[in-house]
């Protein structure tokens, strides 16, 4: 179907819609802004940052029609808003549309994780599991805006610093390994405290990889240090000050 071309006029009077910022605009803007504030707030283009921006979902510019339509203005963040401008909109689309795509209910996102040595990395892709009746044209749109917005790199610097904060609270004060039982239940843990986060979000992705990855434990467990305090020694040297100052006390009132 061939687009009619706005008069000039037209266009212009469109777009200043959305740049000319009235008190009314600014209060609707707002309004709409916290209507579509889920938990936890996360760009829907990443799922990594916190919205910050409007994208046209169609580019202004070239859809001034659609400068002030609902559907098309998406909250996102400031590093997907700078990437996409003004592509990735063309016959063959490259970005998701929140509101609009068809997404299954289903993850799509796979995080893998790799051990070497002492070191842990994570690699994200898309790749949905076996079976999932994912439709392969959303997949294939999925694929692309992870491409186009470089989901993976992010993701993989934020899955990253996720895990090495992880291992490295698990294992602060700790002198005897972790049992497989024990590491599995404070991983299933954190999953059970990101209920409501989106499945194809970092977070989730990280610690599903964490749970199967069959080398976490042994690389949990070789960072515990025989030789660290026991648990709880904070508290007993309280206990111990807590008996001086009684002492003390004591000593003094006699
Ligand atoms: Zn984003």
């Amino acid at each position: 179907m061939q687009r009619r071309k706005l008069p000039k006029v037209h266009a212009d009077a469109l777009r200043h819609c959305y740049s000319g910022k009235t008190i009314a605009r600014t209060t609707l803007f707002e309004e709409m802004e916290k209507a579509s504030r889920p938990t936890p707030y996360l760009c829907p283009y990443c799922l990594l940052r916190t919205p910050r921006s409007w994208d046209h979902y169609f580019p202004k510019d070239d859809y001034p029609e659609f400068s002030t339509f609902a559907l098309n203005l998406v909250r996102v963040c400031n590093s997907c808003n700078l990437r996409k401008g003004n592509r990735f909109v063309g016959p063959v689309r490259s970005v998701v549309h929140p509101f609009i795509d068809p997404l299954p209910p289903a993850p799509m996102v796979t995080a893998t994780v790799h051990i070497n040595g002492t070191r842990i990395a994570l690699t994200y892709e898309i790749a949905p599991a076996p079976g999932a009746g994912v439709n392969p044209q959303i997949l294939a749109l999925m694929q692309r805006h992870f491409d186009a917005l470089s989901v993976a790199a992010d993701m993989a610097a934020e899955g990253n610093a996720m895990v090495n904060t992880l291992v490295n609270e698990l294992v602060a004060g700790r002198n005897v390994p972790f049992t497989a039982e024990e590491l599995g239940i404070i991983l299933h843990g954190r999953l059970d405290a990101r209920q409501g986060f989106p499945f194809n979000g970092c977070d989730i992705a990280t610690l599903m990889a964490l749970i199967e990855a069959p080398g976490f434990l042994a690389h949990v467990n070789s960072k515990v240090n025989p030789a660290a305090p026991p648990p709880g020694h904070m508290y007993a040297a309280m206990i111990a000050s807590k008996n001086r100052l009684a002492l003390t006390i004591d000593a003094l009132a006699t």
